[in-house]
């Protein structure tokens, strides 16, 4: 049956194949965005089409919608982005969390929030079941995003508790594909862009630091059918690919892909609070959606280097100086 739903950050990279995926199931999507870390482009083919809204609002400021589902991702991810105004940042996590929750309360809807791997911190413990409870620093420069969306998952469980709404959080890990803002300081859309411009790929610090790269399609996939789950199923869930790459593994594909004769040096030292390993354990995903991605690293990267070969960079400003 079709639904009426909000996505926030509608507009960015993950909001932006989720509200594709929404309207091609016969959906009703109201796209809400501030456009701080996206553009029009991403959804400028949808902007028109008949079951498509884009309300272009903050969403640290009330809203309200008659709607079935909530999906909030409205949140700056790169960490250049984020850190470029922190304040900012942790008011959208918090604001904007319970806004949705408010309207949720409002007009009984379902709530997801796009949580992430960020609230474990720099893990001690390999890969990060949804039991563990992290290691985060509090004062940090990735404290704004890393604090702000575990008081997210807080308020999300306060809701449910004291209000009975029903929500969803999902835990997410690294994810990429076309979309990506290319100027957006994260590791994947860098290499490409690098790689692709014959310029030299940036490691920063040794390159043996990990994370696990989760293909956007696939993703998105899981947050739909999480959304799906009966009402006493809260998470959180933790939706990611678990095949681990180095970073230097990952500069060292690209190239490959890419051809060409691209150098990788190392550019700079880690950044502070940089986590030195994440990779999920999914086994609770397996068991409640029967989700496990499958795509390798090798085919995400050749679908998303194709994209950022069709793209003008000239039509994209970076959203800020931090990539
Ligand atoms: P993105 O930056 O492309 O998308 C975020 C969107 O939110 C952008 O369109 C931005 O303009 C919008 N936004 C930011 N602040 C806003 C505000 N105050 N009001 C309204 N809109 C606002 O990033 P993404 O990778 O698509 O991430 C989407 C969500 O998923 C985020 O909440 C992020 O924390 C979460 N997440 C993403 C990843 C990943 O690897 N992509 C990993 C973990 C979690
Ligand atoms: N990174 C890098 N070169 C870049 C951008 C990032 O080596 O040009 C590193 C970064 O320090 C981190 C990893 O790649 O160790 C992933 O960074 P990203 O910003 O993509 O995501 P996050 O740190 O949030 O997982």
């Amino acid at each position: 049956m079709s639904k009426r739903i909000l996505v926030t950050g509608g507009a960015g990279f993950l909001g932006s194949h989720l509200c594709e995926r929404l309207l091609e199931a016969g959906n009703d999507v109201i796209c809400l965005d501030n456009l701080f870390t996206s553009q029009k482009l991403n959804i400028a083919h949808l902007i028109g089409t008949k079951s498509f809204e884009f309300v272009r609002h903050d969403v640290t400021e009330g809203f309200k919608f008659e709607v079935d589902e909530i999906y909030n991702l409205a949140c700056p991810a790169a960490p250049g982005h984020y850190q470029y105004n922190p304040i900012k940042t942790m008011k959208t996590s918090i604001l904007g969390t319970m806004h949705c929750l408010g309207l949720a309360k409002r007009v009984g809807a379902k709530v997801l929030q796009a949580s992430t791997s960020e609230i474990y911190g720099d893990p001690s413990v390999h890969p990060q079941p949804e039991s563990y409870w992290g290691n985060v620093n509090t004062i940090g420069p990735r404290s704004c995003y890393d604090e702000g969306k575990r008081a997210a998952e807080t308020i999300m469980f306060d809701y449910l508790r004291q209000h009975k709404i029903r929500i969803k959080v999902v835990r997410i890990f690294n994810t990429y594909g076309p979309r990506m803002h290319p100027y957006d300081g994260r590791v994947v859309s860098n290499f490409i862009r690098q790689a692709v411009a014959g310029e030299t790929l940036t490691i920063y610090g040794d390159g043996e630091q990990s994370r696990s790269f989760c293909y956007v399609d696939e993703l998105v996939d899981g947050l739909i059918k999480v959304m799906a789950t009966a009402d006493e199923f809260t998470g959180p869930i933790n939706l990611g690919n678990p095949v681990e790459f180095t970073i230097r593994q990952l500069a060292e594909h690209v190239v490959k892909i890419v051809g060409g004769d691209a150098r990788i040096e190392v550019a700079r030292p880690l950044p502070q609070d940089d986590p030195k390993q994440r990779c999920p354990d999914i086994t609770l995903a397996k068991k409640m959606i029967g989700w496990a991605p499958t795509m390798s690293l090798e085919e995400g990267l050749k679908r998303t280097i194709a994209w950022f070969r069709t793209i003008d960079l000239t039509q994209y400003h970076a959203p800020t100086p931090n990539y």
